[in-house]
């Protein structure tokens, strides 16, 4: 299958059509490229497919926002022609207690020297200021923390919960807005995430500049908005997507080069190979892969590890007023954070429901799993009256519940030293996908599409044919964190200079 012949383009075959599978494909496929991508899955997005239910019902894999920094995404969608999202939305988190706090639009408060305007702007119901500021301290950590490999390997070692005690952060504001942010940016508690994985999401999401926490929502599911418009246009390119076709096998020959991977009974010849699934699907193909077990970088993939988190809808039978369409919680069980989004504000297609639908999406949420989906579907609904008191007398009239298991990367204490370089040691082979190492600083989808093209690119400087993708760069730190992140570096150069290489990083 798939044969090629001398005339033939260069083939380059992608492993999973997530964000980072898709950019790759897409990019090379612009190129010239033969690029075919490999779907296990029976849609294409990955962890942010979407797909019907039996009766209809538009669903999807958890509801994702796209934040002010995603650059690269909202040039893709300009690049396609597309409006799938929403005006930037304001936000709210709620506790046991009822609504904590309330976010604004932070791009439309006057711009002050990052992070005041985080910490003075929202509008926080319970949290006393002097919680606030204990917060102070831990700006060295962020300036000392510049998502260089030496950052990653001195903060990676220790938990963000003893960072954050480290620095003298208060037990309230620990509780209240760190470990919350931690359970809903890096899908686990403080005390199960690496500190420089904590650094690094807050850095990029909250705290680099003002209004980097500003968020849109897809109008629809956003596999029906960018993923099936996206996947035409990579046709239309030239590029071929192949869903239902599980990769299990990648053949090398006698000098160490990828030629083909297998899946199932067929083998599809490659001159290179990109993989973009993310570690749980990486472990299952390493698992059955002479190959791919033959290298050690590939074995100790089996020291990383996922996630589980579970997505709810509920439809019901009245509408309820909800204040804000998108809504972050804490505080109901310890070691799991939960959302809650108002679907007929985000999405067109439920702006005229007459009843409320309602999103809830449950990270970390292990406990949950084994439950039937009555009593997830009864969980969820005493929650979110917890909230929003008027939906304790909402019938729920139909519901879907999406069991997540071991999807989302976890950025465990340790876990640094075992993530992929986009390079591997098969010259051909490339990695990508939200847990690879890399530079660029972003997070979430838009680090997988990024790594997608950062993979192309390498597949572009190995053939030489064609250009390569334009990465749009995060914004550079603002003055005077360049210049703290400066001095910073200088001192630990003379410390180097000066003092035997005795501690630990
Ligand atoms: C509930 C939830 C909420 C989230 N919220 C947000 C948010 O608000 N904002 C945000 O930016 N991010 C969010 N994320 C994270 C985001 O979804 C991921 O960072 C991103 O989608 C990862 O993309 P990826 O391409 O790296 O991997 P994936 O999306 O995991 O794609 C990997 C693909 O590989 C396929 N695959 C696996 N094994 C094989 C195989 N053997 N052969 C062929 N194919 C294979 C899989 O089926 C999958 O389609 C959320 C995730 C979840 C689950």
């Amino acid at each position: 299958m798939f044969a090629e012949s001398p005339e033939s383009p260069k083939r380059v075959v992608v492993v999973g059509a997530g964000w980072a599978g898709l950019g790759a494909t897409y990019h090379l496929a612009k190129q010239g490229y033969d690029a075919v991508l490999l779907e296990a899955g029976s849609h294409p997005g990955g962890l942010v497919a979407g797909w019907k239910t039996a009766g209809g019902r538009s669903v999807e894999a958890g509801i994702h926002g796209f934040w002010y920094p995603y650059k690269n995404i909202f040039g893709l969608a300009d690049e396609l022609e597309l409006s799938p999202f929403t005006p930037w939305t304001r936000s709210a988190q709620y506790s046991p207690a009822g609504l904590e706090v309330e976010s604004p639009i932070f791009q439309n408060e006057p711009l002050l020297p990052t992070p005041l305007g985080t910490f003075l702007y929202p509008q926080f119901r319970r949290l006393p200021f002097i919680d606030r500021l204990s917060a102070f301290p831990m700006l060295y950590a962020l300036i000392d923390f510049d998502n260089s490999h030496e950052a990653w390997q001195r903060y990676d070692s220790i938990t963000a919960r003893e960072l954050f005690k480290q620095y003298g952060v208060s037990a309230r504001l620990y509780s209240d807005a760190f470990n919350p942010m931690l359970l809903v940016g890096l899908f686990a508690p403080g005390e199960q995430c690496s500190a420089a994985a904590a650094l690094g999401m807050l850095y990029y999401f909250i705290l680099a500049h003002q209004p980097n926490f500003d968020v849109v929502w897809c109008r629809g599911t956003v596999g029906d908005r960018i993923f099936r418009p996206w996947v035409e246009r990579i046709e239309k390119a030239g590029g071929t997507v192949l869903s239902d076709r599980r990769v299990s096998d990648l053949i090398l020959d006698d000098t160490g080069k990828a030629t083909a991977v297998v899946c199932g009974d067929l083998v599809f010849e490659a001159d290179a190979v990109i993989f973009a699934v993310g570690i749980t699907g990486m472990k299952k193909i390493v698992s059955g892969s002479p190959s791919l077990q033959s290298r050690p970088e590939f074995r100790n993939l089996n020291n990383l590890g996922a996630i589980d988190v579970m997505a709810t809808r509920l439809w019901c039978d009245r509408k309820v007023a909800i204040p804000r369409a998108s809504n972050a919680c804490f505080g109901f069980d310890a070691t799991t954070g939960w959302t809650f989004f108002d679907l007929n504000s985000l999405h067109d297609e439920w702006r005229d429901e007459p009843g409320t639908v309602i999103e809830a999406d449950f990270y970390h949420s292990n406990q949950l799993m084994p439950a039937s989906d009555e009593e997830v579907v009864a969980t969820v609904k005493n929650y979110i009256a917890t909230c929003i008191p008027g939906f304790r007398e909402a019938e729920i009239i139909d519901s879907s519940v999406v069991r997540l298991s071991q999807a989302v990367t976890h950025f465990f204490p340790g876990s640094y030293q075992y993530m992929l370089p986009a390079q591997t040691s098969i010259e051909n082979v490339f990695m990508s996908g939200d847990w690879i190492a890399n530079r660029h600083g972003s997070w979430s989808q838009e680090k997988a599409y990024v790594t997608g093209l950062e993979a192309a690119n390498l597949v572009i400087d190995r053939f030489g044919i064609g250009s390569k993708a334009n990465i749009i760069p995060v914004e550079p730190d603002e003055p005077h964190i360049d210049f703290g992140r400066k001095l910073n570096q200088n001192l630990r150069e003379i410390g180097k200079a000066f003092l035997p290489d005795f501690w630990l990083p």
